[in-house]
């Protein structure tokens, strides 16, 4: 072939990369063109976690770009390549566990960013990691939607199966441990299910939360969890509140989750925020600018999922004038109307006016109902406009831990829950407060 294969492999990364911008990662220039023989090419891939992506959203991509590249209608093949590995055991360790989620193979520990939000939660996970069934155990990782939980998860897992040829890691959601369950149940294969949850080293389940509700679940849970805990294995759990938060879960769950390390992954502040969208950026080969990446992160803070999604509208916008990222472009994609930014000053303000009582009230350390419920209000609001962490809005209430700032937030939220007029009353704060009334 007149073209060198490595000329061929940079050509095809590049359309790739031109064509389908939203499948394109930093490292698939760690993927090899390993052959091309007989009008396939071979793509060999570091880990199974690479494989299956590649599978699963990009071998049409990779086909058309090997085709435009070599002229040729070559197909494509994705196969492990063992010697990539640090271990190659752990590669055939990994075979036949077709039960399991797939792990994404973005959610490594390289590509999480750690600020004052997540700290804890990091390094309990990079320690379980290090030392599965001893660190912390279990593990139990809790927040709100999108952000960071089911990374974090993967990213322990993938840690293991990268540095552990000889530990066992099945990582499943926890609806998959339920339908098991039934399916167990009603087709008579119990023996099997248990001897399949109860003999791995380190048991992985992503949003335990739905075990609420679920009696028999709960029951077939607690036996697993004490058999593998007896023999020192591993648990490591994640849910979108803490253990005792989850609705009619147990009380011998409850206390089994909070023997070990419970952390919670708090909203990330704007530094960090804009670090994550820092390394979104890298790992997706996009270049932002330094501004653009601040607008975005001060304007967005809902979850870490929606800034991805942004940068990746963004992205496709300027794909689309092809021209390079400006603030323009980030505007545009935010949607001129994406509001102002709350701030905890006005939602102070107005709560104050609602309650008729001073702001400095609100902000001091009086303990009476009247007081204090208008301020777990204020925190409530302050948790549900702006992107502030838990640390800082403590900060704007006389330095409250966030332990209490959580605590005072999901009052409310319950309370509302139950409460009509008082859920009306958070509407109308919100409205005006968006609006720019204070
Ligand atoms: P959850 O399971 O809590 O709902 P995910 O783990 O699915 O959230 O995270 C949503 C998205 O945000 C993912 O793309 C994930 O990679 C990203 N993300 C969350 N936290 C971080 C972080 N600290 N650093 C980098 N990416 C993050
Ligand atoms: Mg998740």
């Amino acid at each position: 072939m007149a073209t060198p294969p490595a000329t061929i492999w940079s050509d095809i990364l590049g359309q790739v990369r031109l064509n389908y911008p939203q499948l394109a990662r930093g490292w698939f220039f760690e993927l090899q063109l390993t052959k091309l023989e007989d009008g396939v090419l071979h793509i060999g891939t570091r880990n199974h976690a690479q494989s299956d992506y590649l599978q699963q959203h990009c071998r049409a991509a990779f086909t058309e770009a090997a085709q435009a590249a070599t002229g040729r209608l070559v197909s494509v093949t994705i196969e492990v390549e063992p010697v990539q590995e640090d271990h190659p055991e752990a590669v055939l360790s990994l075979s036949g566990h077709s039960d399991q989620l797939l792990l994404n193979p973005d959610y490594t520990f390289d590509n999480f960013v750690t600020g004052p939000c997540n700290r804890l939660a990091h390094a309990a996970a990079l320690a379980v990691a290090e030392e599965p069934g001893r660190a912390y155990n279990p593990f139990f990782i809790h927040g709100r939607v999108g952000l960071g939980k089911t990374h974090l998860l993967q990213a322990i897992c993938h840690a293991i199966r990268k540095k552990r040829s000889d530990t066992t890691s099945h990582y499943i959601s926890c609806e998959t441990f339920i339908n098991d369950f039934i399916e167990a149940v009603e087709l008579g294969g119990l023996h099997r299910f248990r001897y399949r949850y109860r003999h791995v080293d380190v048991l992985v389940i992503d949003d335990i939360q739905f075990l609420a509700d679920r009696e028999r679940s709960q029951e077939e849970f607690f036996h697993t969890f004490n058999t593998l805990y007896q023999s020192q294995r591993q648990i490591i759990l994640s849910a979108d509140c803490s253990p005792s938060e989850i609705p009619s879960l147990e009380e011998r769950l409850i206390s089994r989750f909070n023997s070990g390390l419970v952390a919670l992954l708090d909203r990330p502040c704007l530094e960090t925020r804009m670090a994550i969208i820092h390394k979104k950026a890298k790992l997706r080969c996009i270049e932002v600018p330094e501004e653009v990446i601040r607008f975005v992160a001060s304007r967005i803070d809902t979850n870490i999922r929606s800034l991805e999604g942004t940068l990746v509208k963004i992205d496709a916008l300027s794909q689309m004038y092809s021209g390079a990222i400006t603030l323009e472009i980030a505007q545009e994609a935010l949607g001129a109307d994406s509001g102002r930014a709350v701030k905890i000053p006005s939602i102070l303000e107005a709560v104050s006016k609602r309650f008729d009582m001073k702001v400095s009230d609100l902000q001091g350390k009086k303990r009476s109902k009247a007081v204090t419920h208008p301020r777990h209000v204020s925190i409530f609001l302050a948790r549900q406009l702006t992107s502030q962490s838990l640390e800082e809005i403590g900060g704007y209430f006389g330095g409250r831990d966030h332990s209490t700032v959580l605590h005072a937030s999901r009052t409310i939220e319950r309370q509302a829950d139950e409460d009509p007029q008082l859920r009306a009353l958070l509407d109308e704060i919100a409205s005006e407060v968006k609006n720019g009334a204070y």
